[in-house]
C-alpha cells in the first residue's frame, strides 16, 4: 500500500484489522473478512463482523438510545444534523478518495456522492423545523382536531454496495431529525467507508454529549445479521436497499411482524428517444446514463428506445462515444468509467451477453474483460435488440445498453414500461405533446419520469424510489420524512362536557 493510501485510512480512522461493530464503543468478534480494492486487487484493510450476542448487544444499546433522543426538541437534533453536515464538507475528498477505492467508481462520482450526504443534511436541518402536522375543524363544538409527528423508534438502514455512504445518509439525516436512532448494516462489500462514516458520525455524537449509539453500526452476512434486523420488533422501521429477490425477502420478515418498511430495489432505466428531440442532448444522457458507475447504479440507463427514423444515425453516434470511453483507474481526473465492483460482477456481465446472444440480441460493440492485473476492467457493451427480448426485462448490473426501435410515441411509452422494475425513465424531446404524454397517467409508470434529462443521478429534494418490483418505497427529499415518523390523532375537547362524534348521543 502506497503512503498516500496509508494515510487516507489513518485520517478516517481505518486500520489494518477493524472491529465491525458500534453502540457507544467498538466491538466485533465474528468471522473477518479482507476489504480488497476493484482498482487493483489491492487488500485495504481487515473487518472483522460482530456475532449474534454482540448484535444483540448493539440493538438494544441502539434500542435504549431512542429513549432520550426522542426526547430532545427536534431543532436541537438539526443542530447535530447540521455539525453532521460540516463534518462531511471537511472530509468530502477523503471520503470520496476511500469510496473510490473500494467500490470503484469514479472519483468526481464520488465527490457527488458525498455532497449528496451533505446536501441531505442541509435538508434534514430545515426539515427539523418543518415537522408540520396538521388542524381540522371538528364536528363537535369547542372541540380542536390536530394530527402530530412523533418518533418511530429504531430505523434498520441495509444499504447496497453501490452508493455506499449516500443511501446511509439519506436515511440518517432525516431519521435524526425525526427523533429515531439507526442501526445500519452496510453491504459487506463495502464495509470501511461504513466504518468512517460511523467515526464521523459518532465524534459529532460525543461533541454535542448525546449517546453515540443513536448512530449504531453493526457488520456482517446479510443473511445473518440482516434477517436479525428484519426480525426483531425492536426495528421500528426497515429500510433495504438492494436487489428484488432480497427486497422480496426483507418485505416478507417484517410485514409477518407488522413492522415498517423502506424498499429501494432494482431499476430498469429506459430512455425514450424522440425525432422531435435534440440528438446531442439524447447522446449525453444516454450517455452518462449507461456508463455512469460502470452501469452499476439503481438508476443506471439500461434501455434506450429511439424513433426509427432516427436509428441509425444516433446509434452510429452512441458508437462513436463509446469507443472513446476513457476506461482505467477512477481516481485518474480523465477516466470515465472504473472498474466493476468484482471478478463475480464481471462474470454476471459477460454470462448476459451470451444469453443475450442466445436470445437473439445484436452485440454492437463491448462486453469485454480488459487485462488489467488484479481489476475488475470491462468495456461498456451495446446491444441492438427487438421490443420484448427477455433479457431486457432483468437488470444486469454491469453497462449493458440495450437499443430498440419505435414507431409511435405510444408504442415506445408500453415499451418502456413493459418491464417488471418502475424506477427511472425519461424522454428526450422538445414536442410538448409528446412530454406531456409521457408525464401523464397515460405515460411512463415510473417513479421518476425525466424530460430531457437522463435516469440518473436524483436530486435530493424530491422523493426517491419506485413502482412495481422497485418496491413502492420513498426516502431522502419532499414528505419521505412522514414514514420516518409515528402519526397522530387528537380530538381535544374544551367544552366542559363529553359530546359523541356523528351525532351520537348518550343517554346517562
Ligand atoms: P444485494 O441485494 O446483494 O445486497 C443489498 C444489502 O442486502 C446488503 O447489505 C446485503 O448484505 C443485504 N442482505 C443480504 N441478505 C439479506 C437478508 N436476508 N436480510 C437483510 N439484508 C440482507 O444488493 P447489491 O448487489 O449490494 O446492490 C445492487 C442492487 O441494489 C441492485 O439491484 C440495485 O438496483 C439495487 N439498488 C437500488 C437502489 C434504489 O434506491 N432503488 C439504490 C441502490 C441499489
Amino acid at each position: 500500500m502506497n503512503d498516500h493510501t496509508a494515510h487516507l485510512l489513518e485520517r478516517l480512522g481505518i486500520s489494518q484489522r477493524n472491529p465491525g461493530g458500534f453502540h457507544g464503543e467498538w466491538l466485533g468478534s465474528g468471522s473477518r473478512q479482507q476489504v480488497i480494492s476493484p482498482l487493483d486487487g489491492e487488500v485495504l484493510a481487515a473487518v472483522t463482523n460482530v456475532d449474534r450476542a454482540e448484535f444483540e448487544q448493539v440493538l438494544a444499546r441502539c434500542h435504549g438510545a431512542f429513549a432520550s433522543w426522542k426526547l430532545v426538541p427536534a431543532p436541537k437534533r438539526g443542530e447535530v444534523v447540521k455539525e453532521l453536515g460540516d463534518e462531511l464538507r471537511r472530509n468530502k475528498e477523503a471520503l470520496a478518495e476511500l469510496v473510490t477505492l473500494e467500490m470503484g467508481k469514479t472519483l468526481r462520482e464520488g465527490l457527488g456522492e458525498v455532497q449528496e450526504m451533505i446536501d441531505i443534511c442541509d435538508f434534514a436541518v430545515g426539515l427539523s423545523r418543518q415537522l408540520y402536522g396538521r388542524t381540522m375543524p371538528s364536528e363537535r363544538r369547542m372541540h380542536r382536531l390536530q394530527e402530530q409527528w412523533q418518533p418511530l423508534g429504531v430505523v434498520g438502514v441495509i444499504t447496497a454496495f453501490n452508493f455506499p455512504v449516500a443511501v446511509w445518509a439519506w436515511n440518517t439525516a432525516i431519521a435524526l431529525v425525526c427523533g429515531d436512532t439507526v442501526l445500519w448494516k452496510p453491504s459487506s462489500r463495502t464495509p470501511i467507508t461504513a466504518l468512517a462514516c460511523t467515526r464521523l458520525a459518532e465524534r459529532v455524537l460525543r461533541k454535542f454529549g448525546y449517546d453515540p449509539a443513536i448512530c449504531s453500526l453493526t457488520i456482517g452476512k446479510g443473511s445473518e445479521i440482516g434477517d436479525l434486523i428484519n426480525t426483531d420488533p425492536r426495528v421500528a422501521l426497515v429500510s433495504y436497499t438492494g436487489s428484488v429477490p432480497g427486497g422480496r425477502h426483507v418485505g416478507r420478515l417484517v410485514q409477518e411482524r407488522f413492522g415498517r418498511h423502506i424498499l429501494e430495489l432494482g431499476g430498469n432505466g429506459a430512455v425514450i428517444v424522440s425525432q422531435k428531440g435534440d440528438l446531442k442532448t439524447a447522446l449525453d444522457a444516454v450517455y452518462f446514463g449507461a456508463i455512469g458507475t460502470s452501469g452499476q447504479r439503481c438508476t443506471s440507463t439500461r434501455r434506450v428506445i429511439i424513433h426509427e427514423s432516427i436509428f441509425d444515425t444516433f446509434v452510429a453516434q452512441l458508437q462513436a462515444l463509446y469507443a472513446r470511453t476513457p476506461i482505467g483507474d477512477p481516481r485518474d481526473a480523465a477516466i470515465l468509467m472504473g472498474p466493476l465492483v468484482d471478478a463475480g460482477a464481471v462474470a454476471t456481465m459477460l454470462e448476459a451477453i451470451e444469453t443475450i446472444k442466445a436470445q437473439g440480441g445484436r452485440i454492437l460493440m463491448g462486453g469485454e474483460r480488459l487485462p488489467n492485473p488484479g481489476g475488475c476492467y470491462v468495456t461498456p457493451c451495446l446491444a441492438e435488440v427487438a421490443a420484448g427480448l427477455p433479457m431486457t426485462r432483468e437488470e444486469t448490473f454491469a453497462p449493458v445498453l440495450y437499443l430498440t426501435p419505435y414507431r409511435t410515441i405510444e408504442e415506445a411509452i408500453a415499451i418502456q414500461n413493459d418491464v417488471p422494475q418502475g424506477l427511472s425513465s425519461a424522454i428526450i424531446s422538445d414536442d410538448l405533446l409528446e412530454t406531456e404524454l409521457f408525464l401523464s397517467a397515460a405515460g411512463s409508470d415510473c417513479g421518476i419520469a425525466n424530460v430531457n434529462t437522463g435516469t440518473s443521478g436524483a436530486e435530493i429534494g424530491g422523493a426517491f424510489g419506485g413502482e412495481k418490483e422497485t418496491g413502492g418505497g420513498r426516502e431522502s427529499g419532499s414528505d419521505a420524512w412522514k414514514v420516518y415518523m409515528r402519526r397522530q390523532t387528537s380530538a381535544i375537547n374544551f367544552s366542559g362536557g363529553v359530546e359523541l362524534a356523528q351525532g351520537i348521543t348518550l343517554e346517562l
